[in-house]
């Protein structure tokens, strides 16, 4: 039994359609993401991943289906809403400001927060305690670190915006090994402080070992979904998705 879907939800997606112009890419999407759980979502390319993602975000427009995020409706609001309800996108390619500083470009993360200066540097504080290289970096122009550094900053920008729910697209894109599975423990360290964590991730093995969750999306609709313990130990999945 997966225990996590026990859970109360903090994100129920159901029958989410959604797409670009005439392009219908997703199709009647339904997914959970438990309380405090982490829950990846792996998939062939182009099956629509990083459009659930924006659908989520508001970035792009829902046109059927419902998304209700920690108790509230958030279907048809804008970007701006949603990341005041402390619903914060990593997107895919990191997206960090070229000319600003590894810390500019954490404290952008925070610049809608009311909490005060004391709680801001404690999150601060507690980026730099998971990823001691930004620390070491925080005056060296983002843009200018390595891929992992700056995938690391662009997480660390999305714990300053202090999330409920933190969405990734593509943890491990275009990464040397070592720094994913550095960044995989990082994302179990953040859960761990009880932010909920909805991974876009190609290297299955990785999605699936460090979420509770896990859903296979192909063309637009969920495949396969459950345990990851399960999934990841299923032969279609072993041979679509592990070279196995
Ligand atoms: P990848 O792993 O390659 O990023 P993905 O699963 O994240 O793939 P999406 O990026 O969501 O997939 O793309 C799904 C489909 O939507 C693709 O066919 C893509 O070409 C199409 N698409 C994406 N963005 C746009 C856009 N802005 N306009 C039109 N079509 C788009």
């Amino acid at each position: 039994m997966n225990t996590a879907l026990s859970k109360p939800a903090i994100l129920t997606i159901s029958g989410l359609t959604a797409g670009y112009g005439d392009v219908q890419v997703l199709w009647g999407i339904d997914l959970v993401v438990p309380q405090g759980e982490i829950v990846s979502i792996v998939g062939p390319n182009g099956a629509g991943k990083t459009t659930l993602l924006l659908a989520i975000s508001g970035l792009v427009r829902s046109r059927l289906g419902s998304i209700v995020f920690d108790g509230e409706d958030i279907t048809a609001q804008n970007p701006d809403r949603i990341v005041g309800k402390r619903l914060i996108h990593v997107p895919e390619g990191r997206r960090l400001f070229p000319t600003l500083s590894v810390r500019d470009n954490l404290m952008l993360g925070a610049y809608s927060r009311t909490d005060g200066a004391a709680e801001i540097a404690r999150d601060l504080d507690f980026v730099f305690s998971i990823f001691p290289i930004l620390a070491e970096r925080a005056d060296q122009v983002a843009t200018t670190m390595s891929g992992g550094e700056q995938q690391m900053c662009a997480i660390g920008r999305g714990i300053m915006a202090r999330p409920k729910l933190l969405l990734i697209d593509e943890l491990s894109l275009g990464l040397a090994p070592k720094a994913v599975e550095l960044l995989a423990e990082s994302l179990v360290t953040i859960n761990m402080r009880g932010i909920s964590i909805l991974l876009v991730e190609q290297d299955v093995m990785t999605a699936f070992e460090i979420a509770s969750t896990g859903y296979v999306v192909e063309s637009g609709r969920v495949r396969m979904s459950g345990d990851t313990r399960t999934l990841i130990e299923d032969p279609s999945v072993k041979a679509a998705y592990m070279g196995l």
